[in-house]
């Protein structure tokens, strides 16, 4: 048999690979078994000269296929890079040499096994040609406030167009209201005039910026590089193509009616921190006072904010606003006396800076405290009793006028009553809400509903450690306070980041390349709709809303929406979802490729799936550390657990193979999932595992399933050896001898 015609495979014996198995010995089972076109040993795989010979052996063998048997493949990724050609990389250093014991018979079997899956997984992989679609380069960005402003900038200044959609009538949003900055410049000790009409006068000037104010969003449609947006401004109907979206539609105050303890719409003399704002704007705070000046103020934080009974998180704006405001009143009157109570200030960075100059003003006192009563003294003035504080258990103040720093709350919040409750798309679609409820700002027409799909709280962020601005709607981006609690300057910053992203996936989909977490992927799922069954798994389970649906509820791709996760492909029964380069049928083959001892042998195997994103790359810190492991493991990565499809669990257990481990990221509230919902997915699949046992009469205690973060690299090895020793506890799998 010559299955591995066109295939060089190519063995490395350096990094204490050659010290570990023998390697001459691997090349002879390789040929032996595959008859590759080339199969080389060398002591430096890597070096300029190996890969150069490797290029010649491509051209002069007609090789498309390489197989590479060294270091992880997270590793020399670029160098290993031949054009057009499958490269598959075979794991010996990391998962063979460095954490198995060396010249163990084990070890080489290990290792053997590891290259012949390799071998396998070329064999039934081609080289993915990437879709590449007519792209629009102009960049949508929705909300004209500093952020959207900003964003806009950032754009046209790196030379795309812009189309910049206001539903008010003029710019400039809430920064508009602001009567000073906090400082932005070192030595960041005083108020700074607000600039605001400076940016409107840029942006509004900015040749590659359209600017459509009075105008919303009615309906967008299609997919990266090529949006198609409809929009109703002053009555009349535009529509136009963009690439990528940008919604920076920030905030909206926490609704101070639901802060009557703290004496809101009680007592008139306490306003939210947003109305003494205003106040100073218009010039209308002597009035607000009868035309009696301050003698006192006080200004109550975190009100609403990090208070499990309203917003539990920090809003992050409002330390240094009521930093500022105290100044306003300095101005007004420098003998008014002036109170901050806080639950901890918080002033990150260079704003330490003018927290002390407030602080070391005369007439500012600032103290940790929680309020314990706001009552109405009957002569006009509020009595605030406030207890724990760091002068003394309990103190009393008198204010003129109490200010609530009231929390923030993103404007694609939307509050979900029922989790089961069914929305209606912009197209007429029923479809099951959660948090994409439906904010009713982008009016997307996806399949799964009209808005960013949101975190518990309204923010719309895919994976807020890792990919900030991402949203699960790939090609759209969230930015400033709609993505997450921050302050003007913060939102000016987190502009540019967000057009980054924007101009990041043109650029991407121009060329049929991924953007995150999989970025510069060419491989996209396809779909063999002959055989669809219309079951809806993929349609409901791909995290990014990718798939469409006609009527009938066959899946309708978008291929620039799709991340490249494999979830739906883990997801048909049908398994007639696949990759060029990963498929149920490629990875079948890859476990098929492997001969299971009999049981007189005492050899068991454990086949593990591993999610590239944390568990694989764990597993390479552990063997940095030289962790040794059981060398009955053989591993598969995967590009996320949700891709996992049973069919490999079923071939697995029916081969004889004693147990399967899965390990992904962490799923649940605080997920970890880089596809979201993957992990889960693959956690709610084991039921159908399960079954799968039942039937094979076979112990549930077979198949495992783990979660764990990146940084736990020490638990993965503990993971496998005691799993290897409940299946050695169960006994052999029957079927191996079969
Ligand atoms: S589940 Fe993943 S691979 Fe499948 S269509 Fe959605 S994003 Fe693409
Ligand atoms: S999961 Fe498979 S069978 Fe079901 S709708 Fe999607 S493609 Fe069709």
């Amino acid at each position: 048999m010559d299955a591995g015609k066109n295939i060089g495979v190519y063995i490395c014996s350096g990094c204490g690979i050659g010290s570990s198995v023998d390697c001459q010995k691997l090349a002879e089972q390789v040929q032996k078994e595959y008859k590759p076109s080339v199969c080389k040993v060398d002591n430096w795989v890597c070096s300029d000269g190996f890969v150069n010979q490797i290029r010649r052996d491509i051209n002069e063998n007609q090789l498309d296929k390489v197989v590479i048997a060294a270091c992880s493949p997270r590793f020399l990724t670029d160098l290993f890079n031949f054009g057009k050609i499958v490269v598959e990389r075979v794991n010996l250093r990391e998962q063979v040499a460095w954490t198995h014991s060396p010249n163990d018979e084990n070890t080489n079997e290990l290792a053997i096994d590891y290259i012949k899956m390799g071998v396998a997984k070329a064999i039934a992989s081609s080289y993915p040609e990437p879709i590449v679609l007519d792209v629009n380069s102009a960049v949508l960005v929705v909300g004209g406030g500093i952020t959207g402003m900003n964003s806009a900038l950032a754009c046209a200044n790196a030379g795309y167009k812009v189309i910049l959609v206001e539903k008010e009538s003029n710019l400039g949003g809430f920064y508009k209201n602001l009567y000073k900055l906090v400082p932005r410049k070192a030595p960041f000790l005083l108020l700074e005039h607000n600039d605001i009409d400076e940016t409107i006068a840029k942006t509004l000037s900015h040749p590659s910026i359209e600017v459509l104010t009075n105008t919303k969003i009615e309906k967008i449609s299609g997919q990266p590089g090529m949006f198609n947006v409809d929009a109703i401004r002053n009555g009349d109907r535009l529509q136009f193509q963009v690439g990528a979206i940008i919604q920076a539609t920030g905030w909206k105050p926490y609704d101070a009616n639901k802060l009557s303890h703290l004496g809101y719409g009680v007592l008139p003399n306490v306003i939210t921190n947003i109305e003494f704002e205003q106040l100073f704007k218009e010039g209308k705070i002597k009035e607000k006072l009868n035309g009696k000046s301050f003698e006192s103020v006080v200004f109550i934080q975190c009100a609403g904010s990090r208070d499990q009974n309203h917003l539990p998180y920090c809003s992050s704006y409002c330390c240094n606003a009521s930093l500022k405001h105290a100044l306003y009143v300095r101005e007004l009157n420098p003998d008014a006396k002036v109170y901050v109570v806080y639950k901890d200030m918080r002033t990150p960075a260079q704003y330490e800076k003018f927290y002390k100059r407030v602080q070391s003003e005369d007439n500012v006192f600032l103290t940790k405290g929680e309020i314990s009563s706001i009552t109405g003294n009957g002569n006009g003035r509020v009595s605030i009793e406030v207890s724990d504080t760091l002068i003394a258990p309990k103190i009393k103040l008198e204010a003129d006028l109490v200010v609530l720093a009231v929390g923030l709350v993103p404007t694609t919040f939307v509050e979900v009553v029922e989790t089961e409750e069914i929305t209606t798309t912009a197209d007429g679609k029923k479809v099951a809400a959660g948090a994409e409820l439906g904010a009713k700002i982008l009016n997307l027409t996806y399949r799964q509903g009209t808005d960013l799909p949101t975190l518990k709280y309204g923010f719309p962020d895919s994976h807020y450690i890792c990919f900030p601005y991402e949203t699960r709607r790939t090609g759209i981006y969230a930015a400033g306070t709609v993505r997450a609690p921050m302050d003007g300057i913060s939102c000016a910053n987190d502009a540019n980041g967000a057009a980054l992203k924007a101009i990041q996936a043109i650029e991407s989909v121009r060329v049929g390349k991924a953007v995150h977490p999989r970025s510069g992927d060419t491989s996209y799922p396809d779909f063999f709709l002959q055989r669809c069954t219309q079951c809806k798994r993929c349609t409901e389970e791909c995290p990014f809303g990718t798939l469409d649906e006609d009527d009938k509820g066959t899946p309708k791709p978008n291929p620039n929406r799709c991340r490249r996760c494999g979830i739906c492909m883990g997801a048909c029964p049908e398994r007639i979802i696949s990759f060029k380069n990963y498929s149920p049928q490629i990875v079948s083959s890859m476990i098929k490729a492997l001969e299971i001892p009999e049981s007189e042998e005492e050899k068991p195997r454990i086949l593990a799936f591993l999610c590239e994103n944390d568990a694989y790359p764990s597993l390479d810190i552990a063997a940095r550390k030289r962790i040794q492991y059981s060398p009955f493991i053989r591993i598969i990565p995967v590009r996320c657990l949700g891709s996992v499809n049973v069919i490999w669990i079923a071939d697995a257990l029916s081969m004889g193979f004693d147990g399967i481990i899965l390990i992904g990221c962490k799923y649940g509230e605080d997920y970890q999932c880089h596809f979201i919902r993957g992990s889960e997915l693959a956690n709610r699949r084991m039921e159908n595992v399960q079954e799968k046992l039942k039937q094979l009469v076979l112990e549930p205690e077979r198949v495992e399933l783990h979660a764990l973060s990146i940084d736990e690299y020490d638990k993965i090895p503990e993971i496998f050896n005691r799993f290897v020793e409940v299946i050695e506890e169960l006994g052999p799998n029957p079927y191996k001898d079969m």
